[in-house]
């Protein structure tokens, strides 16, 4: 088996693996980086250039996962996609709120050559989809050549897999993005008991370390007890969040605790298009495969209000206490996200909790990294402001702990681990903590562009 990773810098940015398996040609994921713009932001297909894909596995909807699928797949009309249903129901709305997005980008940056992509490129996508439900293997020909391939439940977000590929006698197993922990709204990842040849592994919190004491529930208890403690105190909230998965997770936690009685019910709620959107999609993917433990009766509850329909002064402070729980999760330039904290960071009294990854060269990873009382830059609407408001960073990630993931990675007892997805640090935390515990495993940290052979 051979590889290249095609993201074009060894960081988290474009998720996307070209592998060869007998004689499948397949891509493990086609995600767009949240970091660059234009044609910077996809995988270096230039690598590939010419071969025809057979197979393009897609582990999850994030876009450093998905968004450039329907760029590729424009001159790769033989290929097949390979996703599970509840992705296969997501997909569509999470691309096209990315040409919503890359449309106002060409509009307001100059970005000429966007979108990248059209709605009606989406809605050919449909037409190459293979499910994949979690734990049903399928069997793939191709001139002589038969894979097996099989997905298993990533926890992570709705529809997020880990996939194995069986070629012969050999096996590989690709993490996705994976968390083995239950959240409140979806069960932690099932990974198969068996021994597998390579894992191509995630290593996104490969740089945290986790606190002794530290629990799910506890860093719960402390964000509701901010978010308590800031209304009481007159402020409003901002908690940015990934528009899939985090946004749900966060209204459930906060159902939970008016419920309880933790918090007050009389605060207005504020969510961004994208995850109400996803809502709906939610309840048809329970419908049919019951896979998440969300309702849209939570946001009824809640009384959540579209975005488009909060109001800010003036002087750019809201007219009212709120909450908000917007996207993106990193503060990316335009969003939702990104002009309420421009609104609220001047404020003592506001707070802006972040609850998942920052990428650090985006705009939400800048303000986490910067002093309180310095003055931030909001670059894209020529504001800059004070930092008052009160920030912090709680640790719900949807990303299993590095001590967990490894556990796990060693549970397959892999012949090779080749690192993906992660930061620099992240991947020289795998890397010595693999060869310290593990010394007869080979470890490929791929350079991006160089073929490995795994
Ligand atoms: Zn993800
Ligand atoms: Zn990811």
């Amino acid at each position: 088996m051979r590889i290249i990773d095609l993201n074009k810098t060894r960081e988290i940015g474009s998720q996307c693996i070209y592998l060869e398996v007998g004689n499948f040609k397949i891509l493990l994921d086609c995600g767009m980086s949240p970091r660059e713009e234009g044609f910077k932001a996809l995988p270096n297909f230039a690598l590939i250039n010419g071969e025809a894909i057979d197979i393009i596995i897609i582990s999850h909807c994030h876009l450093d996962h998905v968004g450039s699928l329907p760029f590729f797949m424009k001159n790769q009309q033989q290929a097949r996609v390979l996703t599970s249903p509840a992705s296969h129901i997501i997909m569509p709305r999470i691309l096209e709120n990315s040409v919503t997005i890359m449309t106002m980008q060409r509009e307001e940056r100059g970005v000429k050559e966007y979108p990248l992509y059209s709605m009606s490129d989406i809605k050919e996508l449909d037409k190459h989809i293979l499910q994949m439900p979690h734990a049903k293997t399928r069997t793939l020909q191709k001139d002589g050549s038969e894979i097996n391939v099989t997905f298993f439940s990533a926890g992570h977000v709705i529809g997020a897999s880990s996939v194995l590929i069986e070629h012969k006698h050999r096996t590989l197993f690709f993490s996705g993005d994976v968390l083995f922990r239950n959240q409140k709204t979806l069960k932690g990842a099932l990974w198969p008991k068996k021994t597998v040849d390579v894992v191509i592994s995630e290593t996104t919190r490969g740089n945290h370390s986790q606190r002794d004491d530290f629990s799910y529930q506890s860093e719960i208890d402390r964000l509701v007890n901010r978010i308590k403690y800031t209304l009481e105190g007159g402020g409003s909230v901002l908690i940015p969040a990934f528009a899939l998965g985090r946004m749900q997770e966060i209204l459930k936690i906060l159902h939970n605790a008016q419920t309880q009685k933790k918090l007050p019910k009389n605060i207005p709620i504020f969510c961004s298009g994208l995850g109400l959107g996803l809502v709906d999609d939610f309840e048809v993917a329970n419908k049919k495969l019951r896979c998440i433990d969300f309702r849209s009766a939570i946001l009824r509850d809640l009384k959540v209000k579209s975005f488009r329909n909060a109001k800010f002064d003036k002087l750019r402070k809201p007219t009212q206490q709120s909450i908000f729980v917007l996207s993106s999760g990193m503060l990316v330039e335009n969003t939702p996200s990104y002009i309420t904290a421009a609104n609220l960071v001047g404020s003592p009294q506001n707070a802006i909790l972040f609850v998942g990854y920052c990428d650090p060269m985006t705009p939400g990873g800048e303000l986490l990294a910067q002093e309180k009382h310095s003055s931030f830059d909001f670059k894209a609407l020529r504001v800059s402001s004070k930092i008052e408001a009160y920030i912090e960073r709680f640790d719900l990630s949807g990303h299993a702990d590095r001590e967990d993931l490894l556990e796990c990675i060693f549970s397959l007892n892999p012949r090779t681990v080749v690192l993906t997805h992660g930061e620099k640090e992240s991947r020289d935390w795998f890397f010595d903590n693999i060869i310290d515990k593990r010394p007869k495993i080979v470890i490929v940290d791929p350079e991006p562009g160089e073929w490995c052979d795994v």
